[in-house]
């Protein structure tokens, strides 16, 4: 047995938790898979003492780290490029701490959103953070301050984190935030570390917000016979008081691929885009805001109004809204962007895709969040060669990025940098703010040991 394997048979009695020989490839690479690491060990993590043993003997002996969660990121944050060792802590996934009487829930990264969320709403009450992976893990969702559809009445990880208990790069455990609904002591550590995408520490423990679990959910879509005035209404919808909970939009050629993948078809053919919009809440209320909603369709120019009353209905028509990444990818592999412009940009943004697409006559298909300007846009590669589709891609990530940073928009919105967009974020971002990020990288991680030269890391 090597050395480094003894060491780390220290660390993690368990001998079946380190693997070092023949590291299976879902290790080395992001949900994509198509760029792939190499590492010397996986640790599967079990408590916050195995994490903080590892870390001080990684610290102790300058060896990078890659924080792995789920693994289901889309750019490359969990690719371990300089090699070392990936700390997985998917095993850590125990519901610790239902807490009615301060509305939280205290649970180990591992676990997965999905089972929060059946968790808590079995209990009555509500995690709204929604990523469309349920599968990505709560440290995960944490490291990437994941966004979701309910961002526009609920808001994103960010806003329902209460507490973190962290593990430093260098092997220290603390607890930032706690279960108070107000803190104005000192900086906040807790929302530096959200969103760092593990370069700055590990997150072993969290508490998290909940709310109450809302009475009831309408949803409702509503046809528009081009994509301007169909986003335009969005604007008029939000400024209405009506608090949707989400509010897509598609426009029809890009449902029709969805139609085509999954077999179900959406109402008014004949519609250049349409705007999906739900509600929850008590009865009453929900009800008010369909009809208002409705209201305001007819005044913006809508050529129907569907309430989707049946469940069967609502829920084929969000499977076809959630499925449209697959149904872009059953026809060729893509590159997946999650561009965020303000929302009263959103049509300009759009408008300038389709444009850009008749220019380079590469293929750009975009969907997303309307409420809240978050554009998921496919680029698609069609049958070019490994080397014509790397720079093509690169040419489009260009001048696409250009644009988006003077409508006054960011390069990501929920995704991260991890690898694939960090040049992108270097081109379009103020020096002197890559500058500080990177000073506090310093300060926190001074041997450069997680995550070292991914998301805004130089
Ligand atoms: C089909 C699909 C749909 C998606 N939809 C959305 C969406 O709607 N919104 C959205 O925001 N994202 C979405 N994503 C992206 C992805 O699911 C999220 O980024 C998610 O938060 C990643 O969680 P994970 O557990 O898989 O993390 P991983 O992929 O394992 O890791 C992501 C990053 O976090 C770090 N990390 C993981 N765990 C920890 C930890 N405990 N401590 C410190 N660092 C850690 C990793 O090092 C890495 O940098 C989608 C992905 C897919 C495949």
């Amino acid at each position: 047995m090597s050395d480094y394997r003894k060491d780390l048979g220290k660390i993690i009695k368990d001998e079946k938790r380190i693997i070092t020989d023949h590291i299976p490839n879902v290790y080395l690479s992001d949900k994509l898979g198509r760029k792939e690491g190499n590492a010397t060990a996986v640790v599967l993590a079990k408590t916050t003492e195995e994490v903080s043993g590892i870390m001080k003997y990684a610290y102790e002996n300058r060896i990078p780290v890659t924080p792995r969660g789920a693994g289901t990121n889309l750019v490359g944050s969990t690719v371990p490029d300089h090699g070392g060792i990936i700390l997985d802590v998917s095993g850590m996934n125990r519901i610790e701490e239902f807490d009615e009487d301060t509305l939280s829930v205290t649970v180990q990264p591992g676990v997965l959103l999905k089972d929060v969320q059946s968790y808590v709403e079995e209990r009555g009450l509500f995690y709204p953070p929604d990523p469309g992976e349920k599968e990505s893990s709560i440290g995960g969702n944490i490291s990437t301050n994941a966004g979701g559809m309910r961002a526009v009445k609920y808001g994103v990880t960010r806003d329902f984190v209460r507490a973190l208990e962290v593990v430093t790069a260098d092997g220290r455990v603390l607890t930032v935030g706690s279960k108070n609904v107000k803190d104005t002591t000192g900086l906040s550590l807790k929302n530096l570390f959200i969103g760092s995408e593990g370069t700055l520490v590990i997150v072993t423990k969290a508490v998290l917000r909940l709310v109450a679990k809302p009475e009831t959910q309408v949803s409702v879509i509503i046809p528009y016979p081009d994509l301007r005035t169909g986003i335009e209404s969005v604007l008029t919808l939000l400024r209405a008081d009506l608090n949707p909970v989400a509010v897509e939009f598609m426009e029809r050629k890009v449902v029709a691929l969805g139609e085509e993948f999954s077999g179900v078809s959406y109402p008014r053919p004949d519609a250049g885009s349409y705007i999906l919009l739900s509600f929850d809440g008590n009865r009453d209320a929900v009800d008010a805001s369909v009809r208002k909603a409705s209201d305001i369709a007819k005044e913006t120019g809508a050529i129907d109004f569907v309430v989707l009353n049946d469940k069967e209905k609502s829920g084929e028509i969000w499977t076809v809204r959630g499925a449209l990444v697959n149904a872009v990818e059953a026809v060729s592999e893509q590159e997946p962007l999650d561009i965020v412009v303000p929302i009263d940009r959103t049509a300009d943004f759009v408008e300038y895709v389709n444009s850009l697409e008749e220019k380079t006559g590469v293929r750009l298909i975009s969907f997303g969040h309307a409420g809240d300007g978050n554009v998921h846009l496919c680029v698609v590669r069609g049958d070019r060669d490994e080397k014509e589709w790397e720079e093509v891609l690169d040419r489009v990530l260009t001048e696409l990025y250009s644009e988006v940073h003077k409508m006054g928009g960011l390069i990501s919105g929920e995704h991260g940098l991890g690898l694939s967009k960090r040049k992108y974020f270097f081109n379009e971002t103020d020096g002197n703010a890559v500058d500080l990020m990177n000073q506090l990288k310093e300060a926190l991680d001074p041997r450069h040991i997680l995550n070292d030269k991914k998301s805004y890391i130089r």
